[in-house]
């Protein structure tokens, strides 16, 4: 599921998100990066600097094992080694990610060349015993700075290699010395290894499953918003519906401030319906819905379909005048998209609507209830004075003439 959701997030269609080497496709190792590169940055930052203490003690080892190039040694140690890994602790933190690998990678070879090199240099009797700082390198690579595996193993094999030549090029050498190296070395670095790739795929894993568990819960989340959503939408007109209307209407009612209600019902829509079927009265709502929430956007009003051929608007409003300059808007938006009506039976052969609107202020308007029946009583005032106006507490207004 996990890997099935990763595969499918990062477009990798079949291919699998840890390669055979325990690589990232890149969409993902971009996006480990940004996850994760600052933590690795500081990781590797604080390796190198205990590395580069240890790299100097070995400087007390060439004094005492290999005093014939104990001057060469520590004048390199200290003159070259250490201020290129200060050099590059201090990079790891500045550099993108793909390059930090690349240069640690560059480092700790020369790192493991040096004593090599010295090993094969020395011609004291004790040089010999420096060869166990060879195996502790590349420990320290595989294991401490936790190289990717694939520079791991590219390193592990580079360092095996160089060991080698070391133990047959150097001369005076018994073969039971160099058999017993050899030994030893590719012990070291095959176990070396084999931890390192442990420690990776841990990490590769570890890393598949908390993204998929992160995604999963992201794609999760935005479904459970688009499933509100839409629990709170009308399907034809795309207004909100009338359950989002009342969790508005009482939010408003329970903030500062007056606020209007408008019920808006369309006049004569039974005859549309029936007169040009239903697909065309569908067609009808979804243009008067638009006016209104035309009409309605903008100011701080909130517009829904109330179910039927009925709307709502809420108003934020500071008088009665206020509501009653909405109420005539909202007519007049209707009026306006000139929607034809032929069978209107008054022969006015345009959709028009009437509304009916109730504020918070008005007597006898105790809750959103009591708002929404007075809004109610005032529509079927509106209705009975003619259609095509408005209703508002005393005030009716015919609008007839202005369409
Ligand atoms: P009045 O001016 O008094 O409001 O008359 P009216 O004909 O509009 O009133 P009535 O309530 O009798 O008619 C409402 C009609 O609205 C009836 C129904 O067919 C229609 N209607 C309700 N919902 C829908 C809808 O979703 N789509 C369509 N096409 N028609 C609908
Ligand atoms: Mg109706
Ligand atoms: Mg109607």
């Amino acid at each position: 599921m996990i890997q099935a959701t990763i595969q499918r997030v990062f477009g990798l269609g079949e291919r699998p998100a840890i390669g055979r080497w325990l690589q990232f496709a890149p969409p993902l190792q971009a996006r480990y990066d940004a996850d994760h590169g600052a933590e690795r940055a500081a990781e590797l930052r604080s390796a190198i600097l205990l590395g580069l203490c240890f790299y100097n003690v070995y400087s007390l080892t060439a004094l005492l094992l290999m005093p014939d190039i104990a001057a060469l040694g520590i004048g390199l140690r200290l003159g070259l080694f250490t201020p290129l890994m200060a050099a590059l602790a201090w990079a790891v933190c500045h550099l993108p990610p793909v390059w930090n690998e690349r240069l640690i990678f560059g480092g700790i070879l020369g790192a493991q060349g040096f004593p090599v090199w010295q090993f094969w240099l020395t011609e004291s009797p004790l040089g010999l015993l420096t060869f166990g700082e060879l195996f502790l390198c590349i420990v320290y690579a595989n294991m401490l700075l936790a190289l990717r595996f694939r520079y791991a193993a590219a390193f592990s094999a580079c360092a095996l290699a160089m060991t080698l030549l070391a133990i047959f090029l150097k001369p005076g050498l018994s073969p039971t010395v160099q058999l017993a190296f050899t030994v030893q070395i590719v012990t070291a670095a095959a176990f070396a290894l084999c931890g390192n790739y442990r420690v990776e795929r841990r990490r590769c894993e570890d890393y598949v499953s908390a993204l998929g568990a992160t995604l999963l819960a992201q794609q999760s989340d935005a479904a459970r918003r688009t499933f509100e959503d839409l629990s709170r939408t009308d399907a034809l007109t795309g207004l909100p519906n009338r359950r989002h209307l009342s969790e508005t209407i009482d939010a408003w009612w329970s903030a500062p401030g007056d606020l209007a209600l408008m019920m808006i019902d369309i006049d004569h829509f039974k005859p549309y319906n029936d007169s040009l079927g239903h697909p065309a009265g569908d067609e009808c709502l979804c243009r008067v819905a638009d006016a209104l929430a035309a009409a309605a956007h903008g100011g701080e009003a909130f517009c829904a379909r109330f179910g039927g051929e009925e709307f709502a608007v809420i108003v934020k409003v500071e008088d009665e005048a206020d509501a009653v300059r909405w109420a005539r808007r909202l007519v007049r938006a209707v009026q306006i998209a000139r929607i034809p009506h032929p069978a209107r039976p008054d022969g006015l052969q345009m959709v028009t609507v009437s509304v009916g609107a109730a504020s918070g202020r008005q007597a006898g308007v105790t809750s959103p209830a009591s708002l929404l029946a007075r809004a109610d009583a005032a529509l079927y005032a509106a209705k009975t004075k003619g259609r095509n106006g408005f209703a508002i507490g005393e005030t009716v207004e015919d609008m007839r003439r202005a369409s």
